[in-house]
């Protein structure tokens, strides 16, 4: 089985790995650069990118992943994840570090306060089988995207899945669902980059 990581500084990992290890990966949590060097793949999680980037810089991790990233490790980010795989921030918190890969301009919390959580039906591109259910929490959503990015989902007009290459991100959150085709689909974007 495909060996992805959970990048496990903050924020929702356990549902992660749950949902990774359902999808026929063997799932575990990366938090030191040597066991980044053990997986094929990567998670970057939900949770709040600030504290994510603040920590990733603590933990001598932020240039091990932009390694990997630039090198074509196959990653996927939800969420807070989405936000740290962005090479651009619309208003980022001052030191805010991301490790990009998706060539596009993120908004975080970009959905508002009157609409700070809510679930809703997003049809993906290259997920069969009906639309997901996606649950977004103080999403993000994606300003802009350069030419080299697919834009996977939009939601009311904004984007809110993409992919570049072995990259991939959402603004929702499918391991919070028993939903796992996303996390089969980015277990298979794995496979096919051995
Ligand atoms: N709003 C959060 C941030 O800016 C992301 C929220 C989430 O991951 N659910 O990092």
């Amino acid at each position: 089985a495909p060996v992805i990581g959970v990048l496990a500084l903050q924020g929702d990992v356990r549902e992660h790995l749950g949902a990774l290890t359902a999808a026929g990966a063997d799932a575990r949590s990366v938090r030191r650069p040597a066991e980044l060097d053990a997986v094929e793949g990567l998670v970057i999680p939900g949770g709040e990118s600030t504290t994510m980037s603040k920590l990733a810089v603590l933990f001598g991790m932020l240039e091990p992943l932009r390694t990997r990233v630039r090198t074509g490790m196959p990653v996927y980010g939800t969420c807070a994840g989405m936000i740290m795989l962005a090479e651009k921030i619309l208003d980022p918190r001052s030191g805010q570090e991301t490790v990009g890969g998706i060539d596009m301009i993120v908004r975080r919390n970009a959905f508002g306060r009157q609409n700070e959580s809510f679930e809703a039906a997003v049809e993906v591109a290259g997920v069969a089988g009906g639309p997901v259910e996606g649950v977004f929490i103080r999403a993000p959503w994606v300003e802009s995207v350069g030419a080299g990015v697919e834009v996977l989902a939009e939601h009311g007009g904004h984007v809110v899945a993409v992919r570049q290459g072995a990259a991939l991100a959402t603004s929702f959150h499918p391991e919070l669902t028993g939903d796992h085709r996303l996390h089969r689909f980015f277990t298979d974007m794995v496979r096919s980059a051995r």
